[in-house]
Formats: structure tokens, sequence, C-alpha cells
């Protein structure tokens, strides 16, 4: 099917864009990787009045690290997340989880601003965000303000973005030597869309004691899920085949799956607990591993 007629333009500037906002109207959509709008376009599915092309916006682009914060601007491309030294040293699960997302074209073009912005529940970097305890920076032509990942996924395809506001940057606090961080997800063929996915971050003291867990699902929900009462049972215990199983245990009371196209709740909560499983046991010292 060909795209509805509309308009089109492109900002080099924030300033450009809420001139450009507030001239096209309530309609206008913003264009950032397109990897997910264009196609909405192609099946129908939205009709802005116009788009604007963000993707010029020299203040959205760039990582960096100031202090304790590794800041992603919101343009970063999934493949820079995957190839960035910053990413890959200060925010290790961003980077494992890029090459997760779809097929090379995609990673090439997709930004995380997208990303975040459309809440897909299956998608990684929502999950990543909530599991690192980041910060969405959001602009308005009003100012700034931050928004704690875990309150800016309000459901599906559901995000804090009040209308003509966007996303600037993602702050994540940066890892340090204490932290463990991964993603793991389960697809049907390399590239899609996971049928269940895990991104989990711990805090484990120079004891091995685990000081703080976050297990946040992705593909088995509404949206970015944490898994309050997993994460709970990790909290101040050694990680060991028993501390895994107890965690796997509370995913019960924690997880309520949908069914999808992929399956029903039962095979949901079956693959949350093989992911958990995989995530933990990456996390244990090798001899641990072994035994
Ligand atoms: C075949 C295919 C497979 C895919 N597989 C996966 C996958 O496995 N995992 C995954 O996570 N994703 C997947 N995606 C989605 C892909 O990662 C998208 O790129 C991403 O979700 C959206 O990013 P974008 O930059 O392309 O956003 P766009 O498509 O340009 O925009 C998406 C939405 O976000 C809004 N938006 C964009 N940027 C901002 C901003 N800075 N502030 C506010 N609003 C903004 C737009 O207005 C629009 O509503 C897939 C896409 C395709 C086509």
């Amino acid at each position: 099917m060909k795209w509805p007629a509309m308009g089109y333009a492109r900002v080099e500037s924030l300033d450009e864009l809420w001139r450009a906002l507030d001239a096209a109207g309530p309609e206008a959509q913003i264009l950032a990787g397109g990897q997910s709008l264009l196609a909405t376009l192609a099946f129908r599915l939205s009709a802005p009045s116009t788009l604007i092309d963000i993707t010029r916006i020299a203040a959205l682009k760039g990582v960096s690290v100031a202090g304790d914060v590794l800041r992603i601007g919101a343009l970063t491309r999934h493949a820079d997340l995957a190839r960035d030294a910053l990413v890959a040293r200060h925010a290790p699960m961003l980077a494992k989880a890029a090459p997760l997302i779809a097929h090379p074209a995609i990673r090439n073009r997709g930004t995380i601003g997208g990303s975040l912005a459309l809440a897909d529940p299956a998608a990684e970097l929502p999950a990543c965000a909530v599991a690192l305890g980041a910060t969405v920076v959001l602009a308005a032509p009003t100012g700034e303000r931050r928004v704690a990942a875990s309150d800016f996924f309000q459901g599906l395809f559901t995000a804090a973005l009040e209308p003509g506001e966007i996303i600037t940057a993602v702050e994540v606090p940066v890892a340090t030597a204490s932290s463990r961080q991964t993603i793991v997800e389960v697809t049907r063929r390399s590239g899609d869309y996971a049928m269940a996915g895990l991104a989990a971050a711990l805090e484990m003291d120079g004891a091995g004691i685990v000081t703080s867990a976050r297990l946040v699902f992705f593909g088995i929900g509404s949206g970015a899920e944490v898994a309050r009462g997993a994460s709970a049972t990790l909290t101040g215990k050694a990680l060991s085949a028993e501390t895994i199983a107890a965690a796997q245990a509370a995913l019960d009371g924690d997880l309520d799956p949908p069914t999808d196209l992929h399956g029903g709740p039962e095979m949901k909560r079956h693959l949350a607990r093989v992911l958990t499983r995989r995530a933990l046991t990456a996390f244990l010292v090798p001899s641990e591993q072994a035994a």
C-alpha cells in the first residue's frame, strides 16, 4: 500500500523543531530512524499531516560520560550502541542488547529515542532502560524534564510523553566493579522480535552478596515487566543454584503473561524461568557454574 499524502519538514535544531511542530499542528509526527513509523504509514495505521525529520539535530546525537552518568543522545542508532566504546564500558547491557534487535539494515537506522518513544512491549531497549535504572530526558518548548524509565513506560505502546514533547537523551548510571548486567532472549529466528526476553542488572558486594537486583522481562506482558518478587529473593543472598531456583519460583507471583502470537501464559512462564536461569547462571563465578 502507498503512504498517505503528507507534508515533510527537516529541522536542524530544537528551536526549529518547536517552530515546525507549532506550524504543523497536532497531527504532525516526529521521524527519527523511521523503522517503525514508516511501516505504520505503509499500512495506513497512522496518517500524520506532516513528518518532521529530526535526524539532523546535533543536540540529540552523541554518547558521553559526565561523572557517574552515561548520556546517550536520542538519535543514537542501535548499530552505534553495539560498537560504542563508552557504551561497552559503562552500560554493557546495552552493547549486548543492540545486536539482538532486528537485522543490520534496521539497526543502522533505528534509534534509541525512537525505540523508547514507541514503548513496544517486545522491544529490548525499554526493558534495558528500566533494568539499568535509567532516566529519560524529555524536552518541550517550555523546558526539559527527567523521568525515571520505570515511570516512563505506562503500558502497551504507551510512554509518558506529552504532546509536542520529545526524548532528547537517556541517562544511565555507569557500571561499577560491583555491577553485573546481561540480556537474554528467545526468538523463533535470529533477528525476530523476542518471544520472551530478560534484562538483568545486579549489584554484588566483594563477598558475592547481591545488594540489589532488577529482573525486567520483555515480550511477556504489556511493557517492560519488573519481576519484583524474583528480584527481592536475590537481594541479600549469594548467587547459587538454590537462590536461582527461588527466583524462578517467585516468577509465578510476578508475571501474568497474556496469550500472544507466540503462545499462551504457561509457555511464557516457562520461558521466563529458563531465561532467569540463563541470565543468573552467567553471573556465577566459574567454579560455581561447574558445581
Ligand atoms: C522488521 C523489523 C524488525 C524489528 N525488530 C525489532 C526487534 O527485534 N527489537 C526492537 O526493539 N525493535 C525492533 N524493530 C523496531 C526498530 O528497533 C525501530 O527502529 C525502533 O523501534 C524505532 O526507532 P526509530 O528511530 O526507527 O523510530 P521511528 O520509526 O522514526 O519512530 C517511532 C515512533 O517514535 C517517535 N519518535 C521517534 N524518535 C522520537 C524522539 N526522540 N522523541 C519522541 N518521539 C520519537 C515517532 O514519532 C514515532 O511515533 C524492528 C523493526 C522492523 C521494521
